[in-house]
């Protein structure tokens, strides 16, 4: 067997993978929900992704929830894209849940505790914790270092002031780790954290500030805390109730939210948790926040899973559902019966539909143009106008999978910028689907039946 030297792997390892929808980084809307023509890597299906804004939004400002939306449209027409700036541009705090319809059918758990899953990572909940803070002057700092580096013996006092009153703190071995970050030296107004022992410095006091005239313009001079040294503060945690679930399953652990192997978690579990918090909402202690989950494929879902959709919708938490597909009348699986999509009527019935349009040659170019850049690759003006074309007459996402083939194509023949020859090469090298189903049908005598 060849041995592969560290060296090699390590260079393995550096190579930087870019994913299909890495040049995605929103909608690219303006303030009135309209979308520019080419913005946040999006370019045309206008419509769509005005139609996607809007769920956004309504979901931003809670309007929404238990609401479901299907994306319908012919492969490669960016239904996944619009999905991923949907994502990017809800915000890092509604949680945005994502799976492929195929993703169920795994052996480790059943369909529908897979998609129970799914379902409560697109479910948000704001924690409102109170804590302790202490604020004030630092007047002296005093650290007792310990003899032993390491020992657990370190303690140390703090002098705090407020222009009414002046404490000492004895701090426990964290807040003098702390300290030692902040450099915190008298003269500075802190903050002090006292469950987590967390220091902010909020910046030089006003009564030392003739001590510190050579510090420069920077030095931010603030008035010295008045009145109480202990403050009431309100820190809020965002957290999903999947994560509560994982965390609380005595089984699994929060090791197993790392891992992603969290197994089935069972009902009673989530009973307790959403009792529990049913409660924090009743106290004023939580909030849900109802995010978005994205299923791709949706067709791959079968009938037991549609009638569990249906009913998780309509649970007062649920999210946002968007669901995605590019079939046409098709089989609901599971049953012999055809519908749109191969979505049950009663399901298809509670959807808002979003449908994508096929691209104009314009809109594959610039997808063409925006891929390139993302992916670092020269293409001469010739080869993306024959890559446009390829892209036309077969399917955007083979034109883009083109680039990289195309590329080290260019590569291997020691060129920089990657030419018609290096297109037309990975053309004949890589079929399209069309290509391959004619060779099939002329060779089919010659397969396995
Ligand atoms: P399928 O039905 O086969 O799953 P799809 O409709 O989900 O296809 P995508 O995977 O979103 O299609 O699109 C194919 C490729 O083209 C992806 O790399 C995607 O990021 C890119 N793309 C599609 N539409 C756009 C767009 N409007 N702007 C920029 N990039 C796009």
């Amino acid at each position: 067997m060849a041995e592969i030297k560290l060296s090699e792997m390590r260079d393995l390892t550096r190579i930087e993978r870019i994913g299909a929808h890495s040049h995605i980084r929103g909608l690219g809307l303006d303030s009135a929900l309209e979308a520019r023509s080419s913005s946040e890597g999006m370019v045309g299906q206008t419509s769509a992704r005005k139609a996607a804004g809007v769920i956004v939004k309504m979901v931003q400002e809670g309007k929404i929830a238990g609401r479901a939306v299907l994306l319908a449209g012919q492969p490669g027409t960016g239904k996944t894209a619009i999905a991923m700036g949907m994502a990017k541009s809800i915000g890092q705090e509604t949680p945005f849940a994502m799976l492929a319809g195929s993703e169920l059918f795994s052996l480790e758990m059943s369909k529908t505790e897979a998609l129970m899953q799914a379902f409560r990572k697109a479910i948000g909940v704001r924690i409102k914790e109170e804590t302790e803070v202490i604020e004030g002057e630092v007047v002296e700092v005093q650290i007792d270092r310990p003899a032993v580096a390491g020992a657990a013996s370190k303690t140390g006092k703090l002098t705090l002031k407020t222009t009414e009153m002046e404490t000492v703190y004895d701090l426990g071995g964290k807040m003098i780790e702390a300290l030692g970050k902040e450099k915190v030296q008298s003269g500075d107004v802190i903050a002090i954290d006292k469950a987590s022992g967390k220091i902010t410095k909020l910046g030089r006091s006003f009564s030392r500030s003739r001590d510190y005239d050579a510090m420069g313009p920077q030095t931010k001079f603030v008035q010295c805390p008045d009145g109480e040294l202990q403050k009431r503060k309100e820190v809020v945690h965002c957290v999903t109730l999947h994560e509560i679930d994982v965390i609380n399953s005595r089984t699994q652990g929060f090791l197993a939210l790392f891992t992603g192997d969290t197994g089935e978690i069972r009902a009673e579990v989530r009973e307790q948790i959403d009792t529990k918090v049913a409660e924090w909402r009743e106290e004023g202690k939580a909030e849900i926040v109802p995010g978005v989950l994205f299923i791709d494929e949706v067709h791959m879902l079968d009938i037991e899973c549609f009638s569990f959709l249906n009913r998780a919708l309509e649970n007062d938490m649920a999210p946002i559902l968007v669901v995605a597909t590019n079939r046409g009348i098709t089989s609901i699986r599971g049953t012999n019966y055809k519908s749109p999509h191969g979505i049950p009527i009663d399901f298809l019935d509670r959807l808002l539909i979003i449908s994508t349009q096929p691209y104009t040659p314009e809109d594959i170019r610039k997808i063409l143009d925006i891929r390139c850049q993302e992916e670092d690759v020269e293409m001469s003006e010739d080869a993306k106008v024959l890559l446009t074309k390829i892209g036309e007459d077969t399917s955007l996402r083979y034109a883009i999978n083109l680039i990289t083939a195309s590329a080290l194509a260019c590569l291997k023949r020691k060129g920089r910028v990657v030419e018609m020859e290096d297109i037309s090469r990975v053309y004949e090298l890589f079929y399209d689907v069309k290509r391959s189903t004619q060779y099939l049908m002329e060779y089919q005598s010659q397969y396995m039946f």
